[in-house]
């Protein structure tokens, strides 16, 4: 097989969805009907192959995003399930950046909920192509008509059905495919026997009306499909299913049309047709379009095939049962064992020992791997997102990492516990680039800092259960921020003479806000060489140093620029260390008499759950300082019962009022409500 066709028959797919849409019985449908599988475990229970992490099935989530792989039709498919809960997004985030295509879960009943947003948002912004599944098909009050008119509404997604449920809710019994106008139906045990068949007379009218709107969909963003369309109209002849599945294929890889598949997974409707879908429309590797920086950090687009020098973006560290795992990508070239790749963050080099291929709690040794592969190297030290290269340098842009936003303190029995504790979580730390370790200057605490209260919860529950150890979690605090509202100029003078070597430093400039919250920027405007360059660089480290410890509560200063406009040097006395010393004690000085103040995160929050609850939400959360953007009644919601109206609120929340959150909604709702909490900014408290 050649190097071309290889590449072209591989496909890296993730799945997300809103938690409970139904992404982890999907993707077991997938393994089952793959061969990869042999027996569907139920999901959550003790078979579940993706959820392989005892805590996942107990919280039911999925935090971390197992991998595995299948094959389809003689396509290799890399599937990566990805976690449904907001604290965790950076595991998404790692998941879209190294995958070409997704599926969008939806329920047939809810619709686009609150984390259907999030997902929608992070796979805009990796612009992947995708295809969304409407499922649950079975439920009472299923509508993929409405789910569609969600989807473009809400998320302004450009979508139409490409098939139509046979029968509605108990009695969904198969879909029908628009492009051949066909009826599919699924026998057999577990749904494996997929047989064609000419679509039902009472349906025909309902399924030409929905080819009719789907070819005219992709007409208005495919230019070859609307002048089939026109010759259609014209000779009165449907425009052929192959030209229209061209179309489908053109427009959805240029993330222009989202194809909206429909089924139920439980049921095992509608998923071999899926994965058609998902070999028919979504990308190889090769096509798409890779980005990089070469080594004079202009851009450049990453070409070569298999004999190019091998490329590849280290995604994800792992820790676990298959002890210490590097995840890659690999972009260009191959690797087998025994190559060696450099990390460009570190500049090591670093020796391939054996290849892998992980399926939930078993791993594969491959002989090697090519371009677009996604393989595991054991042993491998790296973190999420530096780039490996076996030839000249060129960075792949690294993985957004958010900023923690809470922490809390930690204790255990005794000194020797918490220093087990510690090096457990440090693990977790470099698997987990947005969970962090630190220890309190004052009172000598360990401190965790992570994305949200259940972030930190589920971090320390794995190590608690790992070791088998207590550990005590303080109340969460939140990740305060400090700013200055006013500009403040200075001439300072360093000047010391104490016997020995002096130590003199003249800097004159001002601080000012800079109306954002971003890190703090440093500009020099000193002209003809007033100040020896090394000296402003040490002036800069001491202003970045010193902006890290606010004047109110101690924590980084955010938003401020300082500009630096004059300087003076002593031929003897002057040193990089008087710099650094005179830029530190203007901070020092100046903060408290620039405005400061401090700043908070805020949460962009997203509620939604039965319009019976939609005032006791809204009481609860404007109590917690919540800024509502929108409140709405809409649709139908997820629940039990079905057809119910449903809400969705919008807005921003101070990560200080979120705690609780999980709890509180809960019961409220009865279980009914669901909410995302994602990092917006930093404000002003
Ligand atoms: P995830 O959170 O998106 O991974 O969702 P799960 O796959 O865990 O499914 C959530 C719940 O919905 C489970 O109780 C499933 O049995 C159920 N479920 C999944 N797919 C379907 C479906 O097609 N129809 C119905 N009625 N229930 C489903």
């Amino acid at each position: 097989m050649g190097q071309v066709s290889q590449n072209s028959q591989h496909r890296n797919i993730g799945i997300s969805a809103h938690i409970d849409a139904g992404k982890t019985t999907l993707s077991e449908r997938v393994l089952y009907y793959t061969g990869r599988i042999h027996r569907m475990g139920e999901v959550r229970g003790a078979g579940a192959t993706m959820d392989h992490q005892e805590l996942e099935r107990e919280k039911g989530i999925t935090i971390s995003a197992a991998a595995t792989w299948c094959v389809w039709r003689d396509h290799t498919i890399n599937l990566i399930d990805t976690p449904g809960h907001v604290d965790f997004t950076v595991e998404v985030e790692r998941s879209l950046r190294v995958l070409d295509g997704a599926i969008l879960v939806l329920c047939a009943v809810a619709g686009v909920q609150p984390q259907t947003w999030t997902v929608d948002r992070q796979m805009r912004r990796h612009r992947l192509p995708r295809l969304a599944f409407v499922n649950k098909c079975d439920r009472p009050g299923a509508d993929p008509a409405r789910v569609v008119e969600g989807l473009r509404a809400k998320l302004g997604l450009h979508t139409a059905l490409v098939q139509l449920p046979i029968g509605a809710g108990a009695d969904f019994a198969g879909v029908i495919d628009l492009l051949e106008l066909q009826a599919i139906r699924f026998g057999g045990a577990q749904g494996v026997q997929v047989a064609a068949e000419a679509v039902p007379g009472a349906l025909l009218a309902a399924a030409s009306a929905a080819r009719a709107r789907l070819v005219e969909a992709v007409a208005e963003v495919d230019d070859v499909m609307a002048a089939a369309w026109l010759a259609a109209e014209s000779s009165g002849e449907p425009v052929p299913a192959a030209e229209l599945r061209a179309a489908i294929r053109r427009a959805t890889l240029a993330c222009r049309f989202v194809p909206v598949l429909c089924g139920s997974a439980y049921h095992n409707i509608g998923v071999q047709p899926l994965l058609d879908a998902v070999i028919g429309w979504l990308p190889a590797p090769s096509e798409r379009t890779v980005e990089g920086v070469d080594a004079a950090g202009l851009p450049v687009q990453v070409e070569g095939g298999a004999s190019a020098p091998a490329l590849a973006l280290a995604f994800k560290q792992e820790e676990g049962i298959h002890g210490s795992l590097c995840w890659l990508r690999l972009y260009r070239g191959s690797l087998r064992p025994g190559d060696s790749l450099i990390n460009l963050r570190t500049g090591r080099r670093l020796r391939v020992s054996r290849l892998l291929r992980i399926h939930a709690a078993q791993t594969v040794e491959i002989a090697s791997a090519g371009p677009g592969d996604i393989v595991a190297l054991p042993g491998a030290d790296c973190a999420s997102g530096d780039t490996l290269s076996a030839g000249p340098v060129i960075r792949l842009a690294g993985i957004e990492v958010p900023q923690p936003v809470m922490s809390v303190a930690l204790s255990a029995k005794s000194r020797e516990e918490l220093a087990l504790i510690g090096a457990a979580l440090a693990k977790s730390c470099r698997e987990d680039p947005s969970l962090r370790l630190s220890q309190d200057p004052e009172s000598g605490q360990l401190l965790l800092h992570g994305m949200g209260e259940l972030h930190l919860d589920v971090s320390c529950e794995r190590v608690r259960r790992q070791l088998g150890l207590d550990i005590r979690m303080g109340a969460p605090q939140v990740a305060w921020r400090e700013a200055i509202t006013r500009r403040r100029d200075f001439q300072f003078t360093l000047s010391k003479q104490t016997g020995g070597p002096g130590m003199y430093a003249r800097l004159v400039g001002w601080m000012e806000p800079t109306g954002e919250s971003g890190d703090p920027v440093f500009e020099s405007r000193i002209s003809g060489g007033a100040v020896p360059e090394s000296f402003v660089r040490a002036a800069e480290q001491g202003f970045l140093e010193a902006l890290q410890t606010g004047p109110l509560k101690g924590a980084p200063v955010l938003g401020v620029r300082v500009v630096l406009t004059d300087g003076l040097t002593h031929p003897v006395d002057s040193s990089e260390r008087a710099f650094r010393m005179a830029a530190m004690a203007i901070v020092r000085e100046g903060l408290p008499l620039a405005g400061p103040a401090v700043l908070e995160p805020l949460l962009a929050a997203s509620v939604e759950a039965p319009e019976r609850y939609m005032g006791a939400v809204l009481g609860w959360l404007s109590k917690r300082r919540f800024a509502v953007e929108q409140a709405a009644v809409e649709g139908a919601t997820g629940d039990d019962q079905g057809c119910d109206q449903g809400c969705v609120i919008r807005g921003l929340l101070p990560a200080a009022e979120s705690f609780g959150l999980v709890n509180g909604l809960r019961s409220l709702t009865q279980g009914h409500g669901s909410f995302s909490l994602e990092f917006a900014r930093y404000a002003q408290v």
